[in-house]
């Protein structure tokens, strides 16, 4: 059966006007399976004029009530994390465990909002002068804009929401098109959980969506992941707007292998962090950077582990990695492997040819684990960010070759360095430039209550999503000073009181 997704503004459905739609694939077997309205400047201006008329009554809810909606709102995505695993799987083709790990990933942001009595806390300075006080209050911004790339559909926005909310904001979510159903499940469990109308608004889309968010006067700051060309697009026009921004891009994730590693907890995690959800996170490893010494063998482990991964539909249990979102996004990442061979690079895991689960898959967008090896930094399967996967395999002479590789790279997004080397490890640490490091963990990606986000063409604006970043970008600090003369008519006395 074909399923329609709408907008949701105001606490309920709406269908809006707007003439254009887009299609929903099932990426395992490559049929559609549904359509998603897509806004036009209407249904985005009657989501911000929503939020807009939300926020006076929400930014006035106390900390006690906003807390406990979040807690609430918590519980019922706990709950009803299955279900939205398998709306996920089914839009965004990746295996259910990973689309219910992205869930509980996300849980954690809320967890880390149903703090936030403690995380608003200003200052308080007594007597900076004789009877004045000074002090500082943290307010909300108003209306706020989150748009959504389409590899983690309730993860990233769950970046967002949980810590602008509970700031006091409302907010206007644009998820992906790709996969639009997750952020329509989380807002009926918003409604469910008791917050107010309108505090929580998804409007479907693209280009002219984000648009009309970018130029609505009402929208004060803008929340965007997704590609470095698109981030750095929002992040130009969200200024010249006036618009407080942060905007997370894309990325070309290094990992570096000593010649002293663990070569099995090394191939274990290129393996994983490699071909886990089909390379399409924006946190997998993509370049594998071996020293001369230890690549052939790190080649070999890696080969062993590929043979035994298991391609196939995502809410097929056998399943270890899914297809991928779209059959363009298929071919093009399929296309590296042969310009990689063309440019000189040699492939030594094909993913073509890699088997295939399910009676029902000729159609799916599938591309198996792929390995390119003697790649070099001129390459395109090296320069672009490729989002599938492909790990290139780049061999050097050792820690200086590699370091100098990582940082000439434009991206900055997460880096592991694999060594038993503590003293090479905590160098690594600080000499890379690199937003998030892992030192023997392939995907360091940050708890809830540390910030994520990644340096150069990663990251355009200053402020990570999440943790106390995340707070201090969806609030505005109040400075106060204040004196309250002693006029002598006041209900106490003071002067009276010293007198005894
Ligand atoms: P994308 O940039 O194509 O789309 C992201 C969002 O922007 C979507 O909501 C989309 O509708 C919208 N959009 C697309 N084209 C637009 C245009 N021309 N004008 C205005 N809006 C537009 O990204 P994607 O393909 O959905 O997601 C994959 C990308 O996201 C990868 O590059 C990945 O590295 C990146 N990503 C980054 C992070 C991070 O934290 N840095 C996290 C997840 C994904």
């Amino acid at each position: 059966m074909s399923k329609h997704v709408t907008h949701w503004i105001a606490g309920k459905p709406f269908a809006g006007t707007a003439a254009r739609r887009g299609d929903i694939h099932n990426p395992a077997t490559g049929r559609v399976s549904g359509t998603v309205d897509f806004a036009g400047t209407a249904e985005v201006a009657a989501a911000v004029e929503a939020a807009r008329a939300a926020f006076p009554g929400w930014r006035d809810t106390s900390l006690s009530k906003r807390t406990s909606i979040l807690f609430r709102f918590r519980e019922l995505v706990h709950a009803h994390s299955g279900e939205l695993a398998r709306l996920i799987s089914a839009e965004h083709g990746k295996v259910v465990s990973d689309a219910a790990g992205e869930v509980a990933r996300g849980l954690e942001v809320a967890e880390f909002a149903c703090g936030i009595p403690h995380l608003l806390k200003g200052g308080f300075s007594e007597n900076v002068s004789t009877g004045v006080d000074a002090y500082s209050i943290l307010q909300p911004l108003g209306v706020v804009a989150g748009i959504t790339p389409f590899n983690f559909p309730a993860m990233v926005p769950m970046w967002m929401f949980p810590v602008a909310i509970a700031c006091g904001n409302t907010f206007v979510l644009k998820p992906s098109e790709k996969d639009p159903s997750a952020a329509v499940r989380i807002a009926e469990l918003w409604s469910e959980a008791g917050l107010p109308d309108g505090v929580f608004n998804v409007v479907h889309g693209d280009k002219e969506a984000v648009d009309a968010l970018l130029e609505a006067p009402d929208v004060k700051a803008v929340s965007f992941v997704g590609s470095t060309p698109i981030a750095r697009y929002i992040y130009e026009n969200a200024a010249r707007n006036g618009k407080r921004v942060q905007a997370l891009g894309g990325a070309k994730n290094h990992m570096l292998v000593l010649p002293d590693a663990d070569l099995d907890l090394a191939a274990d995690a290129a393996v994983s962090a490699g071909f886990g959800s089909a390379g399409e996170r924006c946190m997998a490893i993509s370049a594998v950077v071996a020293a001369e010494s230890v690549a052939d063998e790190l080649i070999d482990r890696i080969k062993d582990r590929v043979a035994g991964l298991r391609v196939g539909p995502g809410d097929d249990d056998r399943s270890d990695m899914g297809p991928l979102v779209t059959r363009a996004h298929r071919d093009k990442v399929a296309s590296y492997l042969e310009s990689g061979v063309h440019e000189g690079a040699t492939l030594a895991i094909d993913g073509r040819v890699h088997p295939v689960l399910g009676d029902d898959a000729a159609e799916g967008f599938w591309l198996g684990p792929s390995l390119l090896d003697h790649v070099t930094p001129e390459m395109s399967c090296y320069r672009d960010e490729i989002f599938g996967p492909v790990l290139s395999v780049l061999r050097v002479s050792g820690y200086d070759a590699a370091l100098e590789l990582v940082n000439a790279n434009p991206y900055g997004n997460g880096t592991a360095v694999f060594t038993r080397d503590g003293a090479a490890a905590r160098r690594f640490q600080n000499e890379v430039e690199v937003g998030m490091v892992g030192i023997n963990v392939p995907i360091p990606v940050p708890m809830a209550y540390y910030s994520f986000g990644g340096w150069k063409q990663s990251l355009f604006g200053d402020s990570h999503a999440h943790g106390t970043e995340g707070v201090h970008f969806y609030t505005r600090t109040k400075a106060v000073t204040s004196r309250w003369p002693d006029t002598g008519g006041a209900a106490v006395d003071r002067r009276a009181a010293a007198a005894g």
